[in-house]
């Protein structure tokens, strides 16, 4: 009987095919709250917002209570206290934990569970409705969470995304040497790229090492790894960032100098779109688990991760540029880019794709070719990566707090 309760497990269930990504996301505002009570004696919350977010519903005990965790939203435009009717709920809290959090708390007079949890909504509004029904003291502290550190069964759904590194462990490089195998990527004379790359992947590899960095490799060996593989080997190594690394060639005009790419906006989107439609969702995102969830709330999610992921990889190319000048490094007029690259799609991972030079230009195919090129673009990118993470791991731990 109590299997049926849906019990801290709750995870933002869009009904309505009417809602894209983009209306799905961002920090919403709760517009009305309603308590209502059924003959049967059942009681339904409803919570009409102003968007739609990631939430979750969870039982906590001390006092008993139904928590209604939200990814995020504001209480300020309504009177959430209008929910404490005296009969079922004599009390209403509401809290937030972190930045990316926010809570309700709805004080029970008797225990209850979540019978069902539902999100609907068309653009522009959406609204939760959850409906609760008695049951037993027994089954609630069976089924409940503590205040401090319980967890519940199954584990509570984590609304923070991706744990982020706040500078306590060494961070993980994912370097990703461009092309490889049956695909030698630009032409470079004595030299492919794909040779070209893993060699400089090599030497920036043991600089990395040497400063301090764990460095995990795409490919180690002049082979084949397709696009998500590579992505994969990142994320299964629990990289903290991912630098692909290339030298391409243009056909028409010049091209010359370090130049760095990040994901465009409208790609962002569609490699939402096309990685939720994948079979192995846990592959997609480190830390949130969509199994079982439907193709929109991967997408919404995802969307959610990424707002936060984009700045930092845009960040990251402005440290590396910084890098690059530290060290006088050959730098293209237009240096920072955007870009449509799938090995950049990764949702959670901050990705530069850095082009280190052109094999089309003369210049930039000596420098790297010749050693003391590569070793001079091998500081560029340490000092960039050390500028950066000092920045990321400081907003990391303001937003744990
Ligand atoms: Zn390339």
């Amino acid at each position: 009987m109590i299997r049926r309760w849906i019990l801290g497990l709750i995870l933002a269930l869009c009904s309505a095919s009417t809602l894209s990504a983009q209306e799905l996301t961002g920090l919403s505002r709760l517009l009305d709250v309603e308590l209502r009570t059924s003959m049967s004696g059942r009681v339904t919350l409803s919570i009409e917002m102003d968007r739609a977010v990631p939430y979750a519903v969870d039982l906590v005990s001390g006092p008993d209570r139904v928590r209604v965790r939200f990814r995020a939203a504001s209480f300020d435009a309504v009177d959430v206290t209008q929910l404490a009717d005296g009969k079922t709920v004599t009390d209403v809290v509401t809290g937030a934990s972190g930045r990316t959090e926010t809570w309700l708390d709805l004080i029970l007079a008797q225990p209850m569970g979540v019978v069902s949890a539902e999100l609907t909504g068309q653009s522009g509004s959406s609204r939760i409705e959850i409906v609760l029904a008695g049951i037993s003291a027994q089954e609630f502290a069976a089924y409940a969470l503590l205040e401090q550190g319980g967890a519940a069964p199954g584990g509570a759904v984590d609304l923070s995304g991706p744990k982020r590194n706040t500078g306590d462990r060494p961070w993980i490089v994912a370097l990703d040497p461009g092309h490889g195998g049956v695909d030698p990527g630009a032409d470079g004379g004595r030299k492919s790229e794909a040779d070209l790359m893993l060699l400089f992947a090599f030497e920036l590899r043991d600089a990395l090492r040497r400063a301090g960095y764990e460095v995990v490799m795409t490919r180690d060996a002049d082979d084949f790894v397709g696009l998500e593989g590579r992505l994969s080997v990142a994320r299964a190594q629990q990289a903290d960032v991912f630098l692909s690394l290339h030298a391409d060639a243009v056909l028409e005009g010049v091209a010359e100098g370090v130049t760095l790419y990040t994901l465009s906006d409208s790609a962002s989107v569609q490699a939402d779109a096309k990685l939720a439609a994948r079979h192995d969702r846990h592959d997609i995102l480190g830390g949130v688990d969509f199994t079982g969830q439907g193709d929109q709330v991967a997408e919404v999610l995802m969307d959610l991760v990424r707002r936060e992921t984009r700045p930092r990889s845009d960040a990251l190319a402005r440290a590396i540029l910084d890098g690059m000048n530290s060290v006088s490094a050959r730098i293209n007029s237009k240096p920072i880019r955007k870009g449509d690259f799938a090995v950049l799609r990764a949702a959670d991972i901050p990705s530069v794709l850095v082009e280190l030079g052109f094999l089309s230009s003369a210049r930039d195919l000596a420098q790297l070719n010749d050693p003391a090129g590569r070793a001079r673009l091998v500081d560029g990118l340490v000092a960039g990566l050390d500028l950066w993470v000092v920045q990321d791991a400081a907003d990391a731990a303001l937003i744990r707090q």
